[in-house]
């Protein structure tokens, strides 16, 4: 893979992780006593990677962008349409 330069803490599923909608970021609780945070929309335009802002260090989120909450405050137009089959 093309990123092998940077070191991944850890890999966690989107799912053991916590949203918050206020924000709309995931975060995860990071070994140094902060968290990691990814934003919602980072996830949707493929990033994967979470970072810590206090040490660092990041997570890579395993998830699949059809289990992303909806973006409910901002309307981006019919981007998904439906599966044909
Ligand atoms: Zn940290």
């Amino acid at each position: 893979m093309a990123d092998d330069n940077i070191s991944i803490y850890d890999e966690i599923e989107i799912e053991d992780m916590t949203y918050d909608p206020t924000l709309q970021i995931y975060h995860y609780p990071c070994p140094c006593g902060d968290r990691f945070e990814i934003a919602v929309a980072d996830l949707r335009d493929g990033e994967d990677i979470a970072v810590c802002p206090s040490c660092s260090l990041m997570i890579r989120v395993i998830f699949d962008a059809a289990d992303l909450p909806r973006d409910d405050t901002e309307q981006k137009g019919a981007s998904q349409v439906a599966v044909q089959g």
